[in-house]
Order: C-alpha cells, then structure tokens, then sequence
C-alpha cells in the first residue's frame, strides 16, 4: 500500500521539494548534509555544541555550559537546539518567517520535540515565544507557534499557544549587543492573565525558532515564573553560535 501511495505521492524533501526516493528526516541527501544538527557533547542550558567527547558515565552528563551560559545568569534551567544557524537551517528559519512557509513548522516541531525529550515530562505544558500583534496581523502567522503545536503534538503534552503576550513591538535586535537586546526585552513579556493557572505549579517548555543572545527567551521565562511556574526549560530550531 505505502508503495502505490508513493507513487501517487513521492516523497519530496521538506526544504527543496526535490522528489527522492529515500529521505533523512524530511530531507534529501544534500540538503540533510548542508544542515548543521547538533549532535554529542552539548551546552545543558542552551544546547550548543561543545568540544570534547561525550562522557562515559552519568556523572556530570546534563550539567555541561558553554561559556556563555555561565557568564549570563540565564532565568530558565535546561535548553536544547535541533542545529546551528546557518546552511539549510537558516534557510529555513527564513522560510518560516518571512517566506510564508507554514508547512516547515510541522517537521521543526518534530525535531524538537527529539532534541527536547530528555526535558519533557508528562506534566510539561508547551508555549511558544510569541509575537507581538501588530506582527502577527502582518504575517499571518506566528513561527514558534506552528512549531510549538507539533511539538506538543509529538510529544503528546500539553500546548498553550497564548500563555505569553508581547507588552510592546520591539525593533529590529540585528546588530544590538547582549546588553542592548536584555534591556529592550527586559519585561516587555507577560503571561495572559486568564492563563496564569494554566502554568502554575507547572513545568513549562518555551519553544522559539532561534537564540541569539536569549534575551527574547529570558524574558518569557522570568514571566513564566512570576505566575508560578515550577521550572521552566528551553528548546530552539536554531542556536547562533557566538563565534559562527
Ligand atoms: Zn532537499
Ligand atoms: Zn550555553
């Protein structure tokens, strides 16, 4: 059957649309080979690559930081990226954003919610980074939503799509330093006040298409703990590396 399907319907690569015959995760073999997952060693906290071989016991495993992650106090504990910004991953996060490609959303989320398991309980309620109105109106969609929906539904856990509202619309954050980009989002989160109960006393996982700095992500976490949330954690599609 799977095969008179496939003839009906090739598999086509997620980000090319190139009909293959067999795919990795959604993708072709070229464009899985131009995308940077993060595998091995990893920062706990943010989820980026770390040098060095993966340890051989359970001790110390889960308790690694990148520099970054120790010189930032981060308000969230555990994070994890699906792969480094940049090749196919980059594409797309562009895709999603800006290119009205919806579609991608259901895949990311899927990767997600894989490079997240270890941070998902059957407790876990999942929201995503939002947008602020103004910007939703304008591009119909909010990225991290998409993905944070599949991601739930992957994982099979609970998804608040308006936990979290943007006080104000923020500017551009390309080229603001880690100082700059804390100060213009320090705040500028809160959680919707009818659903406060919805994350109290709750673990919540906040899903995002990319980290830089984290400035974005801290804010959403320091709201998400006001209301009471007993941990919050972090998962992105793409983590800036400082030095990529
Ligand atoms: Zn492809
Ligand atoms: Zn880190």
């Amino acid at each position: 059957m799977q095969k008179a399907l496939d003839v009906l319907y090739p598999p086509q690569c997620i980000t090319c649309n190139a009909t293959v015959e067999t795919m990795n995760s959604g993708l072709c073999a070229q464009c899985w080979a131009e995308t940077p997952f993060i595998s091995g060693l990893i920062c706990d906290c943010c989820g980026v690559p770390l040098p060095g071989e993966e340890p051989d016991n359970e001790l110390g495993e889960g308790r690694l930081k990148c520099d970054e992650c120790l010189n930032v106090q981060r308000s969230w504990q555990r994070g994890r990226a699906v792969a480094l910004y940049g090749g196919n991953i980059r594409n797309m996060v562009l895709s999603l954003k800006h290119g009205d490609k919806a579609d991608l959303g259901k895949p990311a989320g899927q990767w997600m919610a894989d490079a997240a398991k270890d941070l998902i309980t059957g407790k876990t309620l999942v929201a995503p980074v939002p947008l602020h109105w103004s910007r939703l109106l304008k591009r119909r969609y909010n990225q991290s939503a998409l993905m944070a929906s599949a991601l739930s539904k992957t994982a099979e856990v609970a998804l608040c799509q308006d936990l979290l509202i943007r006080r104000h619309r923020t500017p551009s954050m390309d080229g603001k330093t880690t100082v700059e980009r804390a100060k213009i989002m320090s705040g500028n989160v809160f959680v919707h006040p009818r659903r406060k109960i919805r994350c109290a006393g709750r673990p919540v996982l906040l899903v995002d298409d990319v980290m830089t700095s984290g400035a974005t992500l801290q804010a959403c976490a320091e709201a998400c703990k006001i209301s009471g949330a007993s941990r919050v954690d972090v998962v992105v599609l793409a983590r800036v590396a400082k030095d990529a």
